[in-house]
């Protein structure tokens, strides 16, 4: 049998406890030959590189281990730790060997029994998922390498086709030979402005451009499909955008023709769905399936109306109300969620001591972060060390560090945040204060479109049954405000986040 030899030292505090290099060397040659096995390599971690992540050794024996052509039947370590720092790598690395065929002995102990080697096989299965996981960050990695040279990482949208390349290892994006041209020709259909999006669907149903049961696409695909940036040739993947390597279905003076009319008719659309006699139009909630409601006008009647009801009286059974019945009631809602201006002057005057203690608060607060993320790094070792001991099971380990790691993602989320300047935060809280205190004040004076504005700035929704508004929900921060309406620090927090 043919074995490799692994060793290195750890630099960290337990490198008294080491054995040498040599030492190391020594024993597993000694085991080596007490088993007949032939030494074909050995690979020696130089000792400063040991702390670094890449240990070059490591990687040497991994890309070896890798390669078909290696005839290797045993990776021999002196301790099982020496291969790998903790128990993940050392499960990957395991996996790789066993992949391999590769046998992992180790000097000390006797690997499949040994606690560690125990250890090794109850790890494999609970950390199948988190090697998975891994693999789709590769995945990703790699995907985004291949959008970065203009190739596309999916499916590749109506009218093109993926192609496997020559040398079989990838694929590529070429034109559908059939649909592709239908494309194309959508464009220009609708460049033209004669058609609509229903009616450019049907012709392109006719012309063989359809769903899959062979129906016209539906009207918001064929608009996705208009906007689509890659029938111009571009790649719009996850903050990327280049030119892609596929050929484009429309030049690109075409796409942005399309884009501008697209982007005229839909203001067509908001022209028609006016909020003139509807100012609720947007906040408006059915009392009785909380579903949408729409503003209809019949002669001069207007209403607020359950779109599911409207849709189909079997979804929703709830009446109409009348427009201005509702709006009548606005007044009083209106009046109900106002602050008086004595709390209001408290949250003023709270505000401004807490900006005014930001500025140390922050230096404060970035300290508290720093030792937060000391010290889950800390209990990660510890939980590692305690996994390693056999005190922990693996399913607890793997909860325990994961819950761990979300948390060290929120603290590093809240160290890259910038936080707001004070001006900018006094202004905002000015201004929400104002709305707060003169809301139905504020409200009177203005035409329909701003009193919209204003109404779905402050609420997320309006409850309305049949005889009026019965309810409402309050958007942040106003909600806020209304839970603890001298809280100033809450305030101040939900808006600074
Ligand atoms: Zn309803």
């Amino acid at each position: 049998m043919n074995c490799i030899l692994y060793a290195r030292v750890s630099t960290d505090r337990q490198a008294e406890k080491d054995l040498s290099i040599p030492a190391q060397l020594g024993a597993m040659r000694a085991f080596a030959h007490q088993r007949n096995w032939l030494v074909s390599e050995e690979f020696v971690e130089p000792g400063a590189s040991a702390k670094t992540a890449e240990r070059p050794a490591l990687q040497a024996l991994l890309a070896r281990v890798r390669d078909p052509k290696l005839q290797t039947d045993v990776v021999l370590v002196h301790k099982i730790d020496r291969l790998a720092r903790n128990v993940y790598d050392h499960a990957t690395i395991k996996a790789l060997l066993t992949q391999r065929r590769i046998q992992l002995a180790s000097v000390v102990e006797n690997v499949d029994d040994s606690v560690p080697g125990q250890l090794v096989e109850n790890i494999m299965a609970s950390i199948a998922q988190f090697y998975s996981a891994n693999l789709s960050e590769e995945v990703k990695k790699g995907m985004r390498q291949k959008v970065l040279r203009g190739g596309w990482p999916h499916l590749p949208p109506r009218g093109y086709v993926s192609v496997r390349d020559a040398d079989g290892c990838g694929s590529h994006v070429e034109v559908h030979p059939r649909l592709g041209p239908l494309v194309s020709c959508a464009f220009e259909l609708y460049a033209t402005g004669h058609y609509g999006l229903r009616a450019l669907a049907l012709r392109l149903c006719d012309d063989g451009l359809a769903s899959r049961s062979g129906r016209p696409i539906p009207i918001s695909q064929v608009r996705r499909l208009l906007a689509n940036p890659f029938y111009a040739g571009r790649v719009v993947w996850r903050g990327v955008d280049i030119r892609g390597a596929h050929p484009p279905l429309a030049a690109p003076e075409l796409f942005e023709r399309v884009q501008e009319l697209l982007k005229s008719r839909r203001r067509d659309v908001g022209r028609q769905g006016s909020v003139r006699g509807f100012v609720l139009r947007g906040v408006a909630t059915c009392a009785q399936c909380r579903g949408r409601m729409t503003a209809e006008q019949h002669g001069k009647w207007r209403y607020y109306r359950c779109s599911r009801q409207s849709y189909s009286r079997q979804r929703c059974s709830a009446r109409f109300c009348r427009a201005d019945v509702a709006h009548a009631d606005l007044e009083r809602v209106c009046n109900a969620v106002m602050l008086n201006r004595s709390v209001t002057e408290a949250i003023r005057q709270q505000t401004e001591q807490l900006i005014a203690g930001r500025g140390a608060q922050r230096e404060s607060q970035a300290d508290t972060l720093k030792q937060d993320l000391a010290k889950l790094g800390q209990r990660e070792v510890a939980l590692t060390e305690a996994f390693s001991a056999g005190t922990l099971s693996p399913t607890e380990y793997r909860r325990r560090v994961l819950a761990l790691r979300e948390r060290r993602r929120e603290l590093e989320r809240l160290t890259r945040q910038p936080p707001i300047p004070d001006e900018q935060l006094r202004a905002r809280i000015k201004s929400i204060l104002d709305v707060a205190t003169s809301l139905w004040d504020l409200y009177q004076p203005l035409d329909d479109e701003r009193r919209n504005r204003l109404l779905t700035l402050v609420f997320r929704l309006i409850v309305i049954g049949p005889e009026g508004i019965l309810g409402y929900t309050l958007n942040r921060p106003f909600d806020e405000l209304r839970k603890s309406p001298k809280d100033a620090a809450r305030l101040v927090a939900s808006l600074d986040a």
